[in-house]
């Protein structure tokens, strides 16, 4: 079942994205946009802005955003199809669908997460039901996991043998070519497909809606000879980097307690809240990534990292306290008894002893001084100093500069020291890591033709003309698209966005909320939609157009003036580059021919001139 392209567009120009988001978030109007306190992440001051021209949303805080549907999935934790026909019912527009099943992009992820809901339940039967899942059985109700939590967290078991998977995708008719890209299966030499997951208790992984996007197996026994885990590979529906275990099953927890604890692995969030604590998520299978940083950051900047008191665990957690002070994160750290994991404690002493620990948890700055004193960091006088400038390396990460400053008054005063000394410290590495920055962005900037938004003439300008194409206006588009090529942009970022743009309207697609929705890599993705709702405006001229009424003569007159700007500094450039070229050219006619150019770049410019005065007649 799919709902044609057509009626999605219909949907979404029809559906007024303030109307939409004032039901759940209160809106002023600021500026050209509205503002109010972003729903997905938290904050005190707005930074959540909603542009009703553009018909989409941007937080400035945690860069969320999209068009209508993107809102509702996200607020409702819906799939895409859901959002679409809740919109259509409240506008009123019937949706009719289209019977022929085609493998279009739309499709091809609902596919993939079908398979993986077949395969869940498969492998969830294989456990609750099946005489072989006997053993996987009995292995988790040792370690006190109920059969309700089996079922919650939809836990399953691949049973041991090459082909119980095949045989159950073969008699459901799923295509084995999918689920090999899924992971599920793979394929020998002769072309025979088999089990990836065998004889593993299985751990379905869910996205932020609750869909099932990847699978980690674990073996039952530790001696066996293999990998304890196996997890999916990544696909379009999964990425490894920006999933967190356990955040469907705990999100509204987390919002709710304004807190989330994040420790290593899916045993440890399972018995957690089973235990009764729900505000859990795991980074499992990758150490904490700054996408998983971010995504989490939508639902609470409080989060107490438990992790495992060996060396290893400790490496760890250093690791993620830095991600999580630079994107401004209120970081504490609880430990738990040597030998203990949250698995274990929390089965031996209960749901009350364990909030006991986590509500002891630390902030990082005494952490640190526990772990480097436990090191006898403090004992040594030559090794105090060193310990003391790593603590100002931490607090140096603290976005916030009051909180940065209250930290430095509390080393002082902790260590007994000026805080005059500790400040110049602080300031002395804060500079260090400015240098490092700017060269390492100088030889970025070198190495792959400036991947950077610099405010060049030639930037400013590409800026505007993609601004003028996210204008939504067809004539607009029509005049810059049949002026200049997308190759002709300089800046790659805006090259890339007016292929997009210019393949979009070739498909008559002409709104900037959807064209922004074509846009596949997350990142530019972002960038578009934060540049697309900026305040900064292309003009006074451009702003008066619309401010007085102003006729549309005007506006596409206003719209040939920049292009003709944008194509004679072009030429004016073309004519530089030869002309640098003639004094080293020896071949006489070879100059002549240089020239020649020269003569046919000026008349180009001369009837470009001419064309504005005709106009200004
Ligand atoms: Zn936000």
């Amino acid at each position: 079942m799919r709902i044609p392209d057509s009626k999605i567009e219909e949907i979404r120009n029809s559906s007024d994205i303030v109307d939409l988001v004032s039901a759940y978030v209160q809106l002023k109007k600021r500026g050209k946009n509205f503002f109010g306190i972003c729903p997905f992440h938290q904050e005190k001051t707005p930074s959540f802005a909603v542009n009703e021209e553009k018909q989409i949303y941007h937080c400035f805080g945690c860069g969320a955003g999209g068009d209508v549907f993107k809102f509702l999935m996200e607020y409702k934790s819906i799939s895409f199809i859901e959002a679409v026909q809740e919109m259509a019912e409240h506008l009123g527009i019937k949706i009719e669908y289209d019977q022929n099943i085609s493998s279009e992009a739309q499709n091809e992820q609902e596919t993939y997460y079908e398979i993986n809901l077949q395969a869940a339940k498969y492998f969830s039967e294989n456990l609750l039901k099946n005489l072989g899942g006997a053993y996987a059985r009995d292995y988790l109700s040792g370690r006190n996991i109920t059969d309700k939590t089996m079922r919650i967290f939809g836990i399953g078991f691949a049973l041991p043998g090459w082909d119980n998977f095949v045989k159950f995708a073969k008699e459901n008719n799923i295509d084995l070519n999918n689920a090999m890209t899924l992971g599920l299966i793979d394929k020998k030499d002769n072309g025979e497909f088999y089990d990836k997951f065998r004889n593993r208790i299985i751990f379905p992984i869910f996205s932020t809606n609750g869909r099932i996007i990847a699978f980690g197996g674990r073996i039952l026994d530790d001696k066996e000879q293999a990998a304890k885990y196996l997890n999916s590979p990544e696909s379009i529906i999964y990425y490894k980097k920006r999933s967190l275990y356990g955040l469907y099953h705990a999100k509204d927890e987390i919002r709710k307690l304004n807190k989330v604890i994040l420790v290593e692995g899916y045993m440890d969030v399972i018995a957690l809240f089973q235990g009764g604590v729900k505000n859990v998520v795991a980074s499992s299978g990758t150490s904490l990534t700054e996408e998983q940083v971010q995504l989490l950051s939508r639902f609470s900047k409080n989060v107490v990292l438990l992790f495992d008191a060996d060396a290893a665990g400790m490496k760890a957690s250093l690791r993620s306290i830095e991600l999580l002070l630079k994107q401004d994160f209120e970081v504490k750290i609880a430990t738990l008894p040597k030998g203990e994991d949250p698995d274990s404690f929390i089965n031996k002493h209960g749901r009350d002893e364990f909030e006991e620990q986590i509500s002891k948890a630390e902030n990082f700055l005494e952490y640190q001084t526990t772990q480097f004193k436990e090191a006898g960091l403090f004992d040594d006088p030559t090794k105090h100093a060193e310990a003391i400038r790593e603590m100002v390396k931490s607090a140096a990460l603290v976005v916030d500069e009051l909180k940065r400053n209250l930290l430095i008054k509390t080393i002082a005063k902790k260590f007994g020291l000026r805080e005059k000394l500790i400040e110049s410290e602080l300031i002395k590495y804060l500079n260090q890591v400015k240098n490092q920055q700017k060269k390492t962005d100088n030889v970025r900037g070198r190495k792959n033709g400036n991947g950077q938004l610099s405010a060049t003439k030639e930037n400013t300008q590409e800026r505007d003309l993609i601004k003028l194409l996210f204008s939504g206006n067809r004539n607009i588009m029509e005049k810059i698209i049949n002026f200049i090529q997308p190759d002709e942009f300089v800046n790659p970022i805006y090259k890339r966005l007016a292929e997009i743009i210019f393949d979009c309207y070739d498909h008559g697609i002409i709104s900037p909320a959807s064209i922004i929705e074509k846009i596949e890599d997350e990142n530019l993705k972002r960038f578009t939609l934060g540049f697309a709702i900026s305040e900064e405006t292309i003009s006074k001229r451009w702003d008066g157009f619309f401010m007085n009424g102003d006729s549309q003569i005007n506006l596409t007159k206003y719209v040939d003036d920049i292009l003709r700007k944008y194509k004679m500094q072009k030429i004016d450039e073309q004519i530089k580059i030869i002309n640098k070229q003639i004094p080293e050219t020896t071949n006489e006619a070879e100059v002549i021919e240089l020239m020649k150019e020269i003569k046919e770049l000026q008349l180009e410019k001369k009837v470009l001139l001419n064309d504005k005065q005709n106009e200004n007649e």
